[in-house]
């Protein structure tokens, strides 16, 4: 121990003062673990190009005494000096850098990340430390190689043996030159023939002029090394000190420290792609677990999508639909009771009033009720409807057969009948021209002058095609004995004057009744209702489907954690290789938009899939690419917001914890 107190050279490459390292005791007085002091006062030096064996016996700290000087740990007391700086003042991302430019781990359980092959597990320190990644390939075949695993390249580790495994962590200790080699216990788990090829490679190294520092419980392996430190209970008992006389043929040149500094690691598109492909290497392993998290994403996104395309398909449809039916025609009826005859305040005299309103092309006045028709034995009873002659244009409804009755008709009040489509099917199932036939309304008898075209073809509506249409006059006094109307079409000359019509009409039937006992409304206003009520519901259903991300959301968060868990160790390996919190960090977020994308990327197909089938059920659809964007975005955003706790948790472990883990 003297030799190592007494004054040494500046080439000293690792200085260790006083180093203790204390485990627990922090709440002692509450009940806790005792504090349990591991390492209990070490001095040591250590200068580039030695080969030095730790040796002693289990529990005797020398694994702890390897993580403070691989600078994953950091010791309770004393001073750890590399390179003559202190290591204490140095940041989390600055010990990064140290590691990965000075050091090369080498474990007892060999430590490879269980899911990337034999090269690629070799390549991960010079990921980190930002190298091309044609030049990482080369150098990592290269270097597995000259440690003989020439076929093994693609081999994941549990598809080799121990000692080949051992050799794969060997290479990759030295994949960023590997200024200094630490191995814990490098052959503890082989047997003695791997062992003994591993400690060759070491001594070769040291020839090379690597700094070996072995640890080790085992005599014999120890004297190997050229110098041989003792550790027990936490202090060094015994070093034979050959620290003056290192005769390595060759010395690699020193680190330049000031670079720990400006270090900006890999540069952020490479690691990203990088990420990118081992987050889908551990998705495709855990392929089935990530299925079934992704399908609250799927469902998410494809409900989205269909919702939004049924909304817009059935809106536009239905404002097609009251388009069609004239925007320019209003309506209007009796309201409440009225002073003059009950519920009929609207009387021939206000419509011969109103045909005078500029503006207003047709004044349609309509009777209507439920009666009993009979034809031959068959009685049906339907929605019988007097109007006016102008219906078939004014409402856009077309004669299929026949004709339809004439304005003279009206004033004749001639009992001539005209059925609609459905009626023309109920009432007279086998007759293949009903024109000409006749009908019975109590036992008034009714000429068929004509058949309308079916409008529920456009409506969907089918009822409308349920109807009987006869003279208005002729309904009013033969059929409902009364003489005003039930309601009023009134048709504006020009769409874009519905409003100003209306205002006109309302201000003459206001100067005759004196009292709003009347209704009026207008096709324009019920088609912004209509389409209220549609993008109402529009706005539920997305709302559903925005709840399904959530919870596909939680879904990622929930694998992200165990993903975590599972893999703390390989997030400890990557530590100890160099990485960052930063790299750690979006390493997990990579995976956790991966995860959502995968998952959008399926919703889309998904979604698109089941409208494009409900099209040919001719449910209206209209696929927008904002809302499929927008789903697929909202998927992404998910998969980073409830990724980011999982992914923040791995970057913040301690290396050794997560070693440890
Ligand atoms: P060695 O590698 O020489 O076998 P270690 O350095 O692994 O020994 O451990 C030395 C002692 O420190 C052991 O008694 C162990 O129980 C204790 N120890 C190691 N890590 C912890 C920890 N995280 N918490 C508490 N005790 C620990
Ligand atoms: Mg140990």
């Amino acid at each position: 121990m003297s030799a190592v107190l007494a004054p040494v050279a500046d080439d000293v490459l690792i200085r260790l003062r006083g180093i203790r390292k204390q485990y627990g005791g922090g709440d002692a007085g509450q009940g806790g673990p005792p504090p349990v002091e591991v390492l209990r006062g070490v001095d040591l030096d250590i200068h580039a190009g030695e080969f030095v064996a730790i040796v002693g016996a289990s529990g005797s700290g020398k694994s702890t005494l390897m993580n403070m000087l691989g600078c994953l740990d950091r010791p309770t007391a004393g001073t750890y000096a590399f390179g003559g700086q202190d290591v204490a003042g140095m940041n989390a991302d600055e010990l990064a850098w140290l590691r990965r430019e000075a050091f090369g781990f080498v474990f007892q359980g060999y430590h490879l990340i269980a899911t990337e092959s034999a090269r690629e597990n070799v390549e991960v320190p010079a990921l980190y430390a930002g190298m091309p990644a044609d030049q990482r390939h080369a150098r990592a075949t290269a270097l597995l190689e000259r440690l003989g695993l020439q076929g093994r390249f693609d081999n994941r580790p549990n598809q080799l043996s121990g000692g080949q495994q051992q050799r794969v962590s060997i290479a990759r200790a030295l994949m960023n030159g590997g200024r200094i080699i630490l191995a814990d216990e490098p052959t503890g788990a082989l047997d003695s023939r791997s062992g003994a090829e591993v400690m060759a490679l070491l001594g070769e190294l040291a020839d090379a002029g690597h700094t070996i520092i072995l640890i080790t419980h085992d005599r014999k392996v120890a004297a190997q090394a050229r110098r041989v430190i003792e550790i027990s209970d936490g202090r060094i008992v015994s070093d034979d000190g050959t620290a003056t006389q290192i005769e390595s043929p060759v010395t690699l040149p020193p680190l330049d420290l000031s670079r720990a500094r400006h270090d900006s690691g890999a540069p952020l598109l490479a690691e990203l792609a990088d990420a990118a492909r081992a987050a889908w290497r551990v998705l495709w392993l855990n392929r089935f677990r990530t299925g079934l998290t992704l399908l609250g994403i799927v469902i998410g996104v494809a409900s989205v999508i269909v919702m939004l395309a049924i909304g817009l398909g059935t809106r536009q449809q239905v404002m097609a639909q009251l388009g069609a039916f004239g925007s320019n025609l209003l309506y209007m009826a009796s309201r409440g009771e009225s002073s003059r005859i009950p519920g009929r305040s609207i009387t021939l005299g206000d419509l011969e009033a109103l045909a005078d309103v500029p503006g207003i092309s047709h004044v349609l006045p309509n009777v209507t009720g439920n009666k009993v028709i009979r034809h031959g034995n068959l009685d049906v009873q339907t929605y019988v409807r007097g109007t006016g002659a102008a219906l078939p244009r004014i409402q856009t409804w077309p004669v299929a057969r026949g004709g339809f009755f004439t304005d003279e008709d009206d004033r004749e009040m001639a009992t001539v009948a005209v059925l609609g489509a459905r009626l023309a099917q109920k009432l007279m199932p086998d007759v293949a021209s009903p024109v000409g036939e006749t009908i019975l309304i109590g036992n008034v008898p009714f000429q068929v002058i004509g058949v309308m075209s079916a409008k529920g073809a456009l409506t969907g509506e089918k009822d409308e095609d349920d109807v009987l249409l006869l003279p208005f006059s002729t309904a009013g006094i033969r059929v409902f004995g009364q003489r005003e109307p039930t309601y009023t079409v009134l048709a504006a000359a020009d769409v874009s004057r519905v409003a100003e019509v209306e205002a006109a009409v309302d201000a003459v039937l206001f100067e005759r009744h004196r009292i709003r006992d009347y209704g009026i409304s207008n096709a324009a206003a019920s088609i912004a209702a209509e389409a209220r009520t549609q993008d109402n519901m529009t706005m539920m259903l997305s709302l559903i489907a925005a709840v399904s991300l959530v919870v596909g959301g939680i879904g990622v968060m929930n694998v992200m954690l165990m993903t975590v868990r599972e893999r703390t160790r390989e997030i400890g390996i990557r530590m100890a290789t160099g990485a960052r919190r930063r790299d750690i960090l979006r390493q997990f977020l990579t995976e956790a938009v991966l995860v959502s994308v995968v998952g959008g990327v399926a919703g889309i197909v998904v979604g698109v899939a089941f409208a494009g089938l409900l099209l040919v059920w001719q449910v209206p659809v209209i696929f927008s690419l904002s809302a499929i964007g927008g789903a697929f975005g909202c998927a992404v955003v998910t998969g980073l917001v409830f990724g980011y706790m999982p992914a923040r948790k791995a970057s913040g472990l301690d290396p050794v914890v997560a070693l440890a883990g």
